[in-house]
């Protein structure tokens, strides 16, 4: 599909990730979107967000990719899980919005981060957008649960300065009570195979109250991180309630409807976790 086919879109920049954007790319045939996931000649986008502080060393632009295998009960954009949800962006369309910002970035020696939905979904479109970022001298990451970062190959990973691994679960039953994939064992293969890379991480962990706040747990998850040497900080992320309207509007059963967030208490307790396995952790 053209630049000028696609020029009559809604604009990249969202108000923020937590818009409900559905269906912004089911009117392209199936073939279209088949040769798309094959080359990275096109991505499918829910949002690009600008000014963002949180995902990543610095100030940075985010692009929020649509399709995950996961169906974590805590996810905050379940819009973003489907493929077709997304919208279409040529890669250079994608390319040329970073390019608006590429001064900016190396100023604030920010970076551009792809997060999701789940990025490696899209292996090609990921790997050619951040080799256009490192052509132009910007700090990249992504943030990804793991799963198919078999997809993507050692010298295309070199094009990504941070792996921020949001980690899920680290026993297989706890895994498939949390996203539904028992198997978790690709995930901490791809962080092994990061630590031989010598790849900087984030470890990141959301603090649910009744799912993920359990001690032996989170005890597993550190330990892990801190043995793979390549994690320079643990980020316990307390759960909210702000994707819950998604839920509903997506008429998906939502299991965590009257889930408070975390006490400080409990946060503190499992940064504490995370420190006392020797990270750096807040
Ligand atoms: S991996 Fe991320 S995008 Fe996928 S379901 Fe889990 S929280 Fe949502």
């Amino acid at each position: 599909m053209s630049d000028q086919a696609l020029a009559s879109e809604p604009p990249l920049e969202g108000g923020s990730p937590y818009e409900l954007r559905t269906e912004q790319g089911k009117h392209l045939p199936e073939t279209t979107i088949r040769s798309a996931l094959a080359t990275g000649d096109m991505g499918f986008i829910h949002s690009f967000t600008t000014g963002s502080t949180v995902d990543g060393p610095g100030v940075r632009v985010v692009a929020w990719t649509a399709s995950c295998m996961f169906r974590c009960r805590f996810c905050h954009n379940p819009d973003t899980w489907i493929l077709s949800h997304g919208m279409p962006v040529t890669l250079k369309r994608a390319v040329d919005e970073l390019r608006k910002y590429e001064h900016g970035l190396k100023v604030m020696r920010g970076g551009f981060t792809l997060s999701g939905g789940e990025p490696f979904m899209q292996p090609r479109f990921a790997a050619r957008m951040f080799r256009a970022a490192k052509d132009m001298g910007i700090h990249t990451a992504v943030e990804t649960n793991g799963y198919y970062g078999e997809r993507l190959s050692d010298e295309e990973l070199m094009d990504i300065d941070l792996v921020i691994l949001d980690m899920k679960a680290f026993r297989a039953v706890q895994h498939e009570r949390v996203t539904g994939i028992d198997d978790n064992t690709r995930v901490l293969d791809f962080c092994r195979r990061l630590a031989e890379l010598e790849r900087p991480m984030w470890f990141r962990y959301v603090l649910v109250p009744g799912l993920t706040d359990i001690p032996e747990e989170m005890q597993q998850v550190a330990e892990f991180a801190a043995s793979l040497g390549v994690v320079e900080r643990a980020e316990i992320l307390p759960f909210h309630q702000m994707g819950r309207y998604k839920w509903h509007r997506l008429g998906i059963d939502y299991t965590l409807e009257n889930t408070e967030p975390p006490s400080q208490e409990s946060v503190d307790k499992a940064v504490f976790i995370f420190r006392a396995a020797g990270l750096v952790a807040d």
